[in-house]
């Protein structure tokens, strides 16, 4: 499928509806090679650095969950997206500062990188004030990369009990973003089990590369960017 309302951009190899469906077959076949419901798996469309003339197109297909890496990024271009389009659902799946939880209290519906004490007092203190509940996941380092956010594994159940007990949060989730340079399964493998030992129900794993296989390790959530809108111009 190829019109004028979904063009394609320089470094994309077809209009993000077409892909938006390929995606979609993907995540059925996976789910039917597990037998696990395709409505068991959200599609979180990751948005960075695209603006709202590529973002439109997958709302039109049918796309509502999107997901976005950094808060101000998302501040600039969600709001009108959101008033234009009212059933849509944004993701935070960037690291969050203390500094920027009003913000992404008032702008997210779902979180997934909780994993410190201090973005916790922070998100526990904007609920309260602005009585907006965003779902709330806990990121997991899982393969324990010194640059990289989240909370270790051997210290993901005391941090999730923390969360709970001393913030009152209520986390329902666990996220992860294996090394690069590692196979993934057992990256997912493990986010699973602690997932499982905390009672959490929500597993957020899975990107372009690998998302059929993070179905079968049990993802709820699978972040795709690249696989729906090409190619990105710089990281953010
Ligand atoms: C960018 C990003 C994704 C999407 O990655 P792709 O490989 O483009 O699908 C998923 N998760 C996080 C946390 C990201 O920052």
């Amino acid at each position: 499928m190829r019109d004028a309302a979904d063009p394609v951009a320089p470094g994309r190899a077809q209009p993000p509806a077409a892909a938006l469906a390929d995606v979609r077959r993907e995540i059925e076949a996976a789910c039917r090679k597990v037998s696990r419901d395709p409505s068991s798996v959200t599609l979180v469309a990751i948005t960075k650095t695209f603006a709202a003339d590529v973002i439109e197109p997958a709302i039109a297909a049918g796309q509502r969950v999107f997901g976005e890496n950094r808060v101000q990024e998302a501040k600039a271009k969600w709001p009108l997206l959101k008033e234009r389009h009212s059933d849509l659902e944004l993701h935070l799946v960037g690291p969050l500062q203390s500094n920027k939880a009003k913000e992404a209290v008032a702008l997210f519906d779902c979180i997934h990188t909780v994993d410190r004490p201090s973005i916790c007092e922070a998100l526990a203190k904007e609920i309260a004030k602005q009585g907006r509940r965003p779902r709330l996941l806990v990121q997991v380092n899982t393969g324990a990369e010194p640059q990289k956010a989240g909370v270790l594994p051997e210290a993901a159940d005391d941090f999730v009990r923390r969360c709970r007990t001393e913030h009152g949060l209520a986390i329902e989730g666990l996220m992860c973003i294996p090394p690069l340079e590692d196979p993934p399964a057992p990256h997912f493998a493990l986010l699973a089990k602690i997932a499982a030992r905390n009672g959490l129900a929500l597993l957020s794993m899975g990107m372009s590369a690998d998302f059929a296989l993070a179905i079968e390790f049990g993802a709820t959530h699978v972040r795709v960017g690249t696989a729906i809108f090409g190619a990105r111009g710089k990281e953010a």
